[in-house]
């Protein structure tokens, strides 16, 4: 099969420079080099080489903050790279400047080469270099740099002790800590407290965190949101209130961000809204990030409907606040109002950005909009002068496989401009066994394999799909496969929060002190579901027992097991919100259809790529995901 010469167009297309005639503008330098600046920030280097081709001739100040508006952006090297070559005469900032972007977009080879060439260096210049390299996983070659600096700041120590915590070797980082010459440099103590909340050490984080001499903002974040992350979602809200009461410290955007952050990933949907309900009586509440931060978080958490009340309320919406909203609404499976909301966002001021394109084409994906999809994927370099990353590639893949056109998106992967992500050959893969076409499958799974052999998923998968082609032959020979190369299940968890507590099941939990009563409850959901019509589909049940043995497996799914505790510990009508490590499988998928219908409850099942909202026996996904 040949791919058509037009897709072939879009995915080659490549766009350099777009350049703007120059408007003479009368503003002084100092005032457009200010706003260069600001759109630097926002990350809107289209907006600032327009501000930069305004002025008559540009100091070295106009050229860094441009240059800096480039190198913020992933995926703009190459144009910061031409850009630097211009400077007529390139200083220590500039070089500073083009060396972070290298490492930002993990152009380590580069960052070094252009570092080795500098014809001076300042601290800074060091300290990028050392917390660039510890931050991709070269702690050593850090700490060889880090020993050579002729001139340590507290910004040295503060990048060799992150760069240990980041790297996971405490002992390293505390032997660094106790050597620097200032131990009472706040943001070194809080990289510390980060770092023993990462190892789950609460008992030292707390420790250090109450002999500080000061404490910043960051230092409190740092403890309230490693208190959450670490199951002590009470101590961290107790502490986040005494924050708020304090005389000390006021919580700022990123205290909220990083905390509602924090719930976000617990879905701990009632933490949250405890904290919704402080801020609201806070200044900071008007602030566009504080609210994007908590219209996030209920989105996140599986609550839409607060989202967009969020979303609503605001007066000023930024870029971040749109791609969150457009996100929520494509993760929750509402492709059509992702959309209106997009179109909304192009007739506003707000310009999209390549954020918001991964969101838009997802929603595309979530709802099957193959045409719209692809004028979407066009209009990124042809309206927007955006160039498309392997993330939206990956959507357009997803976009064919969804519309059964295996085979083009076999075609797109191979013509790819990028390396691409281990995703997106486990999205072929899914549409492999769901359309039930095992060659490709087989292409798919090998890539898999070879990206990441310890991983059971593209096994399971697989073997899912001869064991629903009765291709036991196939079966055997994929276990044989997975065993040869050690691949190790992640064993499925799922939590529900009920009355601000967690509760979490593991498959086939047998420790849970209300086993009696949810086996008793899926016992009796069982069989009205098989009275509907429900089939157990033992297919994914990848065990050698008997049929019985299978099925008692299959009840035991952790997010049965979750759903059914749910159901026992809430009242009638109320609608559940269930979290999964893991993506659903297809039997639970089709078992929580049923269970809705005859419990004539709302389920909200959150797995690891996706909402399912299950409502009168359907799901959001229509049954594909
Ligand atoms: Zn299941
Ligand atoms: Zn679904």
């Amino acid at each position: 099969m040949r791919l058509p010469r037009a897709d072939l167009a879009v995915f080659l297309c490549r766009c350099g420079f777009k350049t703007h005639s120059p408007a003479i503008s009368a503003a002084p330098v100092d005032t457009l080099n200010r706003k260069i600046a600001f759109h630097a920030r926002n990350g809107d280097a289209e907006s600032a080489l327009r501000v930069f081709n305004s002025i008559p001739s540009p100091s070295i100040v106009s050229w860094n903050s441009l240059l800096a508006a480039f190198s913020k952006s992933p995926g703009k090297l190459r144009d910061a790279l031409q850009l630097f070559n211009r400077i007529p005469q390139p200083d220590v900032f500039s070089f500073n400047t083009l060396l972070s972007c290298h490492l930002l977009n993990s152009d380590l080879l580069g960052a070094r080469r252009l570092f080795s060439s500098m014809p001076v260096k300042d601290a800074a210049s060091w300290n990028t270099m050392v917390s660039g390299l510890s931050r991709h996983g070269l702690i050593d070659e850090a700490r060889e740099l880090f020993v050579s600096i002729p001139c340590k700041n507290s910004v040295s120590w503060n990048a060799i002790v992150s760069g240990f915590v980041h790297a996971g070797d405490l002992t390293s980082a505390e032997d660094y800590f106790s050597q620097a010459p200032d131990k009472q440099d706040i943001v070194l103590q809080t990289a510390m407290i980060a770092g023993y909340m990462s190892k789950g050490d609460t008992e030292r984080a707390w420790k250090l965190f109450k002999g500080m001499s000061m404490r910043n903002s960051v230092s409190w974040n740092a403890m309230v949101a490693g208190l959450i992350e670490n199951g002590q979602a009470e101590e961290g809200l107790k502490l986040f209130k005494k924050m708020i009461a304090s005389e000390e410290v006021q919580p700022n955007p990123s205290t909220l961000s990083s905390v509602l952050l924090a719930c976000s990933n617990l879905s701990a949907l009632q933490s949250g809204r405890l904290i919704h309900q402080w801020v609201s009586k806070l200044p900071i509440n008007f602030n566009c990030s504080v609210k994007t931060s908590l219209l996030s978080m209920y989105s996140k958490c599986g609550n839409l409907f607060y989202a967009c009340k969020v979303f609503e309320e605001m007066s000023v919406k930024d870029i971040v606040a749109w791609n969150a909203m457009i996100s929520g609404f494509a993760h929750h499976g509402h492709g059509e109002e992702a959309i209106a909301l997009f179109e909304q966002m192009r007739g506003s001021s707000t310009k999209p950005n390549s954020i918001t394109f991964i969101a838009v084409l997802s929603a595309c994906n979530h709802t099957g909009m193959l045409e719209l999809g692809l004028k979407y994927f066009e209009s990124m370099e042809n309206e927007y002068n955006i160039k498309p990353q392997a993330d939206h590639f990956s959507c357009i893949v997803d976009l064919h496989c969804r519309a059964g056109l295996l085979q083009k998106a076999f075609y797109l992967i191979y013509l790819m401009p990028f390396e691409p992500h281990p995703s997106t050959f486990s999205t072929l893969l899914s549409a492999c066994r769901i359309k039930k076409n095992s060659e490709l499958a087989e292409f798919a799974a090998k890539k898999l394999v070879e990206l990441q052999p310890h991983n059971a998923g593209a096994y399971v998968q697989l073997a899912n799909l001869y064991a629903s082609m009765n291709s036991w032959e196939n079966v055997a020979r994929v276990r044989k496969w997975m065993k040869e190369n050690r691949a190790v299940k992640i064993p499925g968890c799922s939590w529900i929060e009920i009355n601000g507590s967690f509760h979490v099941f593991r498959s086939g939990d047998r420790v849970h002190p209300s086993l009696e009563l949810i086996d008793e409850k899926m016992g009796e959901l069982w069989k009205r579901m098989k009275d509907a019509g429900y089939v157990p589909d033992l297919g994914f049940s990848l065990h050698d027992v008997g049929d019985e043995q299978q099925e008692l497996m299959l009840m035991r799914h952790s997010e049965k097991l979750a759903i059914a505790f749910g159901l026992i510990s809430t009242s009638a009508g109320a609608s559940l919100r269930v979290f999964k490590n893991l993506r659903v499988c297809g039997d639970c998928h089709n078992a929580v259809k049923y269970i809705t219908a005859i419990e004539e409850r709302e389920i909200v099942l959150r797995d690891n790529a996706r909402f399912h909202h299950f409502k009168e026996g359907i799901c959001s996904c229509r049954d594909y995901w």
